[in-house]
């Protein structure tokens, strides 16, 4: 897209996401520094970038009829898929027609929506390192896919799962059924499937973002920013940081597996490539075809956030990933249930110096729901992180 109009008249540039949580709500607001028309979609009413957009929906995005319907009446250039749970046969059908283009395509959505999609891709077709794994249907399946190969320690997910939902690790013969029954309370359309996959004991994760974004050539040229080093409880992440400092093989044979599955996923915009490392060894584990939330971080760490980015890139314009100062974020989770929370201690979380704070605006929290992140810079790592932890631990959310 070499020219951007006017938004809210004719001419102008619209983009549709679906699903508008807090990154989909830095997505929108790079696009609304650009003059875009934003049209933000959720499942429910006030989602965080409901509350930026020009336009906002409630729909349940797993429904092609409503997806379609919605996507018609909006005429939107580009649908920009900000979570796993879409009905992307109408993204492919939508795509075919030539209705609008799906970001980064609508094959990559359908394949990463599914832990057995991509995995299948990365380990079968593309012959990348993953940990050994098996799908199962049944408690008898797991047992036998365990003693089969997949051995002590492992872990069990549902295939359709995020966040750590419904998401265990078994340590021994006593664990299978807790884990199993826990998958099966924890999926989000649960078809009573999941993964299990051998421990990888790593030395540490990284989230690598990769840029597809267009050249002055007019080719696709991929970019990767510095590593993200995060720490994940219950699978899910609490901290992150970049850059994460790798033996230079293991970040050489990082950005070679991040290359040869977004080649293949193709598209444009940002992909956040999750590998596990242990020496100069990497296993591939997963990849989001958009932002990634422990990328957060390059809000403070980046000259141009992995939000900037996306939207750049989507747009085919320019990216620039490079790191502007070593960064750290902490999540800031709501610590109680309830609707229209307060939160207390911001002051203090802001007198903590080189640090930076975002609270998302969901109008619900939970006990262990994100509501906002802490970001922290310095000249080093520990200290960016220790700064980003303490201003987070000042934030408490209380009931109204
Ligand atoms: P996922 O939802 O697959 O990204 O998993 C969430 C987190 O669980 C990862 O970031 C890891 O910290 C941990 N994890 C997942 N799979 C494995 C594995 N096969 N071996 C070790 N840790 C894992």
């Amino acid at each position: 897209m070499s020219k951007l109009g006017t938004p809210l008249s004719p001419t102008a540039t619209r983009v549709m996401l679906l699903g508008s949580g807090e990154l989909g709500k830095e997505v929108i607001i790079a696009l609304q520094r650009l003059g875009v028309e934003t049209i933000a979609v959720d499942r429910y009413a006030n989602a965080p970038g409901q509350q930026v957009a020009h336009h906002a929906h409630t729909i349940t995005m797993s429904d092609p009829a409503q997806l379609k319907a919605l996507i018609a009446a909006e005429k939107p250039d580009l649908l920009v898929p900000e979570i796993e749970a879409i009905a992307t046969e109408a993204l492919e059908e939508i795509e075919a027609a030539g209705v609008a283009r799906v970001i980064p395509t609508a094959r990559a959505t359908r394949l990463t929506m599914n832990r057995e999609g991509i995995r299948c891709l990365a380990a079968e077709t593309l012959g990348l390192p993953t940990s050994p794994y098996a799908f199962c249907e049944s408690l008898e399946a797991l047992q036998k896919a365990i003693d089969g190969g997949i051995g002590y320690p492992c872990v069990v997910k549902p295939v359709m799962s995020s966040s750590g939902k419904g998401q265990s690790k078994i340590d021994g013969p006593q664990d299978v059924e807790a884990a199993w029954n826990y998958a099966m309370s924890g999926g989000r359309v649960s078809h009573g499937r999941i993964i299990v996959e051998g421990f990888v004991d790593f030395d540490y994760e990284i989230t690598l973002l990769t840029v597809r974004a267009l050249g002055e050539d007019g080719n696709i040229k991929t970019h990767f920013c510095e590593p993200i080093g995060h720490l994940q409880e219950a699978g899910d992440y609490i901290e992150s940081w970049q850059p994460q400092p790798m033996h230079s093989r293991a970040l050489e044979k990082s950005k070679h597996i991040a290359k040869a599955v977004t080649d293949n996923l193709g598209g444009q915009g940002v992909f956040g490539v999750e590998l596990f490392i242990k020496g100069e060894d990497v296993w591939f584990s997963e990849v989001s075809p958009r932002p990634h939330d422990t990328g957060l971080v390059t809000m403070i760490s980046q000259w141009q956030s992995e939000f900037e980015l996306h939207a750049r890139a989507i747009l085919g314009l320019p990216v620039d990933t490079r790191l502007r100062t070593p960064g750290a974020s902490a999540v800031i989770y709501g610590g109680v249930e309830g609707e229209g929370i307060v939160f207390e201690g911001v002051d203090a979380a802001m007198r903590v110096p080189q640090t930076d704070l975002r609270l998302f605006g969901k109008p619900e929290s939970y006990v262990r729901r994100r509501m906002g992140v802490a970001l922290g810079y310095d000249d080093n790592i520990e200290g960016a992180r220790q700064r980003a932890r303490q201003a987070a631990a000042c934030v408490k959310g209380r009931k109204a």
